[in-house]
């Protein structure tokens, strides 16, 4: 695939990239932990054929902690306000650095019912909401209407949301590529080797080890990358590397969503100036506006095989679900009706059993008691991890929300800090003998490093 992003050149066969952190996957996780580590003095790479056209290319961009709080998901709602609290700083930071905006915006968010079933759900979630110190206030339909002139006077029932913010999601990843060319830039401090001194165009095919540890990465061109920190930020496909510690299971399903993108014509602006999340006939929709003057209108949840293989990132749009969208879309704001179409998406979510990212580094257990350590395990001796590897993928609904958090924690990863808060995330939870890990990092698997 071309890289959309326009970076050219890849590492020669054979040849060796240095860096200190290598980062696997250049979606918004990706290049949020990248950004993040450079910003700490770091010299990093994002290896990636094809950087920002995985789910982040899909996302609608909503930073919706409130909305998007589930029953029983209370340490991912954790997780979600951390973010939220340092959304605006980063995209502060993050757009003096690039010197263009990434599209956040504290836009306010109106949760709408289209009838009595829908209204009550909407109270029933906003009962867990007030429970758990969210903000969401009822509004009069003539209030709604007052600041949404074209929501229909049909609908049952409208929530005030004021904490729900947005960000345009391919803003988002062409600003942290932009940030990371210029930091490269900056005396020199580019990665040699790397396109604009941080971009590998390879695809990643397995971890090298050394000494019991993670030191890098193999690319299906050839080359190798070495790096200190390794950091598995490549979504889905995160399972396909080899040289996975051994028995680390990371379940990750592809959960598709279809999405559109609409043109308002100028008669009609704004469409709605806060972000429209409707419940129609018990169906989410959302309408989210952009500054452009277009909308974006999304999405469905499908766990289909539609079109490409089933554990494909990308995939075929349902006409089922484009169907849909719009007609839920127009009950609540009948207008959408006279939009023009000019996109239809579909990429798969990672999703993981528990709706929560798989986020950490892996776990060694202690050698049982009275059990001398093997000898050549040197990955376990004075560590309770696998050195050398991070694993941040499985965000599921909310990956362009929780970007800033998830550059955060793995920039403290990297200085030695773990924070409790968020061990509910650790990607070894799914393995089933997480014991079996340390002999992953005894005898590297399947891929050694060559150089
Ligand atoms: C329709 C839809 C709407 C969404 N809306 C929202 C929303 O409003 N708010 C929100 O917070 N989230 C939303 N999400 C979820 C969000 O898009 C994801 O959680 C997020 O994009 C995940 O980012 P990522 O960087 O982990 O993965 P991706 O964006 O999928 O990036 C993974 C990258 O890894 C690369 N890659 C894969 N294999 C390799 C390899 N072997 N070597 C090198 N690179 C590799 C791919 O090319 C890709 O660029 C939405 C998702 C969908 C599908």
């Amino acid at each position: 695939m071309p890289d959309v992003h326009g970076v050219t050149g890849t590492p020669s066969f054979g040849s060796t990239i240095r860096a200190d952190v290598a980062v696997i996957g250049g979606g918004a996780i990706g290049h949020g932990i990248a950004w993040e580590a450079t910003r700490s003095g770091r010299s990093v790479v994002v290896i990636d054929d094809a950087p920002g056209s995985g789910a982040s290319r899909a996302a609608a961009g909503m930073l919706a902690p409130v909305n998007e709080l589930h029953y029983q998901e209370e340490d991912l709602l954790e997780l979600m306000l951390e973010a939220s609290v340092r959304w605006p700083g980063f995209a502060a930071d993050l757009a003096a650095a690039a010197g263009s905006d990434p599209g956040y915006l504290t836009t306010p968010t109106l949760a709408v019912g289209a009838d009595a079933a829908d209204r009550q759900s909407l109270l029933d979630l906003r009962a867990v909401q007030l429970a758990n110190g969210l903000a969401v206030e009822p509004l009069t339909i003539r209030e709604a209407r007052r600041r949404e002139p074209l929501l229909s006077p049909g609908i049952a029932c409208a929530l005030d949301t004021p904490a729900d913010h947005q960000v345009d999601p391919r803003l988002l990843v062409a600003c942290l590529r932009r940030a990371l060319a210029g930091d490269a830039g900056v005396a020199g401090s580019g990665v040699a080797g790397a396109a604009d001194g941080f971009a590998v165009p390879d695809k990643a095919s397995g971890l090298l080890w050394r000494d019991g540890a993670v030191a890098g990465v193999a690319l299906e061109g050839g080359g190798t990358v070495l790096a200190g920190e390794t950091v598995m930020a490549n979504g889905l496909h995160a399972p396909e590397l080899t040289g996975l510690p051994v028995d680390l299971h990371l379940p990750l399903r592809p959960v598709h969503g279809d999405i559109l993108r609409l043109a308002v014509p100028v008669h009609l602006r704004p469409l709605v100036t806060s972000t429209v999340r409707g419940l129609v006939r018990g169906v989410p929709v959302y309408i989210v506006p952009r500054q452009d003057g277009t909308v974006v209108i999304g999405a469905t949840q499908r766990e289909d095989a539609l079109g490409r293989g089933a554990v494909s990132s990308a995939g075929a749009v349902s006409a089922g679900g484009v169907y849909q969208l719009l007609r839920d879309a127009q009950v609540l704001v009948p207008a959408v009706a006279e939009l023009e179409l000019l996109e239809c998406t579909a990429r798969a979510r990672p999703g993981t059993p528990d709706n929560a990212p798989l986020l950490g580094r892996v776990p060694l257990l202690e050698e049982p008691a009275g059990r001398q350590p093997a000898p050549g395990r040197p990955g376990a001796q004075g560590s309770r991890h696998v050195r050398g590897l991070i694993i941040a993928t499985g965000f599921f609904r909310h990956g362009i929300l929780l970007t800033p958090a998830a550059a955060a924690i793995c920039r403290e990863l990297m200085d030695g800090i773990e924070d409790p808060r968020w061990a509910p995330f650790n990607p070894g939870r799914f393995s089933a003998a997480p014991s079996h890990l340390v002999e992953a990092a005894a005898t590297p698997p399947n891929t050694q490093e060559t150089a």
